[in-house]
């Protein structure tokens, strides 16, 4: 049986962060019941909703389960419960469903006891953490709500309400970030015993206000403080070694867990595997296509409103993007990929694309199985470019 996972974007944050320029709004909370209305509307018609804006779900959809759903955002923690329970009752009445996976993005001061003992009872059994740094001096600069305290106390209120998966984010590259707060962040997650770490590389987007200081300089966003690439390596290649120390398995390039915490849902997106995507904003992976919904949260609502699919972009997958795709992918994971299968697969001979990324010792080969060269993660993304010449 073909198993599906679901992703739901909750496109609205408590304020804006000075890096990001995501599709999230500072909205009223009165905005929050429409748009969960919308997203039930496009969970349950789904089917007539996709042939009508030309979305062709492939036969295996027919009997598919799924098995993990994701709450993304945004700060999805700031719905009210019974708003998340909506949208999951109504993924268990369209859909066969065996949630062995369902987490929830949440911002550590959103975190209340009452809500996390509803999350609990609603079937959420994970949560992922935005920490993004234990010193408050960054906390402040990147314009977070949360300081240290708050994620001392809401880890404390997870524990309590039963939530035995929990992961953190950190991100390598904030204002004011030094080898040293760096290093200490890493030492307050471990006291904290998260089973699932990311760490992100900080990518200042131009549109976000931190961006714009980059670009035309200013002191407001502190844009002179920012770590250079170089410490933003160290800082990663810190990470490395202190995770798996910590007892740590680095399974992708971003992310660690203790064994058996491997984000089940996020491995969908590096295998390829197909995922439907909920919400203004979300993309999905039939296949055969990949397609995303308009990402405006108001275009969105008043197109599913009027029976719309609200597709902005939508992609057959070919041959040749598959095959770029499942190297792209596939290297992220740190077991590498079966490049004989690939060949075997695609009909391609693919000793020309890795003979010269060998000899470099960018990557690695043992037999059929290439990997990133462990000593070459920090600069993945130029490997990638060598890859993709
Ligand atoms: S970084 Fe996350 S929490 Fe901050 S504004 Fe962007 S989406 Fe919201």
């Amino acid at each position: 049986m073909t198993k599906v996972g679901i992703y739901v974007q909750v496109p609205f944050c408590q304020t804006k962060c000075t890096y990001c320029n995501f599709h999230t709004g500072v909205v009223s909370s009165g905005r929050f019941a429409p748009y969960v209305d919308a997203v039930c509307r496009e969970i349950r018609g789904h089917r007539a909703l996709y042939r009508g804006a030309g979305v062709e779900l492939p036969v295996e959809f027919e009997n598919a389960a799924v098995d993990t759903v994701y709450f993304g955002g945004g700060t999805p923690s700031l719905l009210e419960p019974e708003l998340l329970e909506r949208m999951i009752a109504a993924i268990r009445e369209t859909f066969a469903a065996d949630l062995s996976e369902l987490t929830l993005e949440a911002d550590p001061e959103t975190i209340q006891a009452a809500k996390a003992a509803a999350w609990a009872r609603s079937g959420i059994n994970r949560v992922s953490f935005g920490v993004q740094s234990f010193s408050d001096k960054e906390l402040v600069a990147a314009g977070r709500m949360h300081r240290q305290a708050d994620i001392y106390r809401a880890a404390g209120i997870l524990r309590a309400a039963g939530i035995k998966n929990i992961s953190f984010d950190l991100i390598a590259g904030l204002p004011y970030q030094t080898k040293e707060s760096w290093r200490e962040s890493l030492e307050e997650l471990e006291k904290l015993q998260p089973e699932h770490v990311s760490v992100y590389l900080l990518e200042v987007d131009e549109g976000s206000r931190l961006g714009k200081e980059l670009l035309v300089g200013g002191a407001r966003y502190s844009a002179g403080a920012v770590p250079s690439d170089d410490d933003m390596a160290d800082f990663y290649e810190t990470s490395c070694e202190f995770l798996g120390a910590a007892g740590y398995h680095h399974y992708e390039i971003s992310n660690w867990a203790k064994p058996g915490f491997e984000s089940k849902h996020n491995l969908k997106y590096w295998r390829r595997e197909p995922y439907l995507g909920f919400g203004a904003g979300a993309h999905s992976f039939s296949g055969t296509q990949r397609w995303a919904n308009a990402h405006d949260a108001a275009n969105y609502v008043a197109a599913i409103e009027t029976g719309q699919m609200p597709v902005e972009q939508l992609e057959p997958v070919t041959r040749e993007s598959a095959l770029e795709e499942e190297l792209f992918l596939g290297l992220r994971q740190l077991d590498g990929i079966d490049v004989g299968r690939i060949e075997r697969e695609y009909g391609v001979g693919l000793g020309t694309r890795f003979g010269p990324l060998e000899s470099a010792g960018l990557v690695e080969r043992a037999g059929d199985v290439v990997r990133l060269a462990p000593a070459r993660l920090s600069i993945s993304n130029e490997v990638f470019v060598e890859l993709m010449k």
